[in-house]
């Protein structure tokens, strides 16, 4: 049985003093809840004050992105080793803001995945179609592809230490969240992919949904069977918010 994992996905909110309110906030909202794993991701600027907010909890930070070097001649990035020597766990990688605006390719987003793993952090690479791959039928081609050369040369050891979130790009952020039943069908389509590349490992791996979550809609989500946590933007940005969906996460 696979257990629930909830991430919070803040982008380009919150200053260190709101981090640390907010993440302070959490730690007592969610300090008896053992069975849900929870995950925030915070700017670069508040992850090292991030990771010590929570200490003593069982609450992991997440980076938002990373540069898939370990050093170098690279201005203005940051590099996995960097993250883990603050004591970052978790790094979203490949969210569709960072395909669209910054026009990652799957490529580039496999170096990242790499780089990450090899340093002994959790990727969570996110996929997901836009509104008119949906509408013409490609939700599953669109998906397929993200997760093979996302996951290209990964092996099934690696690949449990992976969680994939699927996040249809239309309803990120527009209130537009999937119905329980078409969350499921794609959640299904993703790890029969992830089944065909690493084999039993698929049964293992989590597989979050992301999308306009929020407290009122996380229970029929979550309720489903390869619905394995959530990746929450918005509702992530106000600790009770968060910890209602983290309750709901509860099997
Ligand atoms: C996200 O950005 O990963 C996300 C799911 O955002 P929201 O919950 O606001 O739709």
């Amino acid at each position: 049985m696979r257990t629930n994992v909830i991430a919070g996905n803040w982008k380009m909110n919150k200053t260190n003093a709101e981090a640390v309110e907010m993440l302070t906030e959490l730690k007592g909202l969610v300090k008896d809840i053992k069975d849900v794993k929870i995950i925030i991701g915070a700017p670069f600027t508040a992850l090292s004050d991030a990771v010590k907010a929570v200490e003593g909890s069982q609450i992991g930070i997440a980076a938002e992105n990373v540069y898939p070097k370990a050093s170098g001649a690279y201005t203005g990035e940051v590099s996995p080793v960097m993250l883990k020597s603050i004591g970052v766990k978790y790094v979203i990688i490949g969210h569709s803001e960072r395909r669209d605006y910054f026009k990652e390719t799957n490529e580039f987003i496999n170096e990242k995945v790499k780089a990450v793993l090899e340093n002994g952090m959790t990727p969570i690479l996110c996929i997901g179609e836009h509104l008119e791959d949906r509408e013409a039928g490609k939700t599953a081609e669109v998906t397929e592809k993200q997760i093979r050369e996302g996951l290209a040369g990964i092996t099934p050891e690696q690949a449990e230490n992976i969680i994939v979130a699927y996040e249809p790009v239309w309803a990120i952020g527009t209130g537009k969240t999937a119905t329980p039943e078409v969350a499921q069908e794609t959640h299904k389509q993703i790890r029969e992919v992830l089944r065909d590349m690493f084999g039993k490992v698929a049964d293992k791996m989590i597989i979050q949904y992301g999308g306009s979550m929020k407290p009122a809609n996380a229970p029929e989500l979550l309720a489903q069977p390869d619905i394995d946590g959530g990746l929450i933007g918005g509702a992530s940005l106000e600790a009770t918010s968060f910890a209602e969906i983290v309750s709901a996460a509860r099997k």
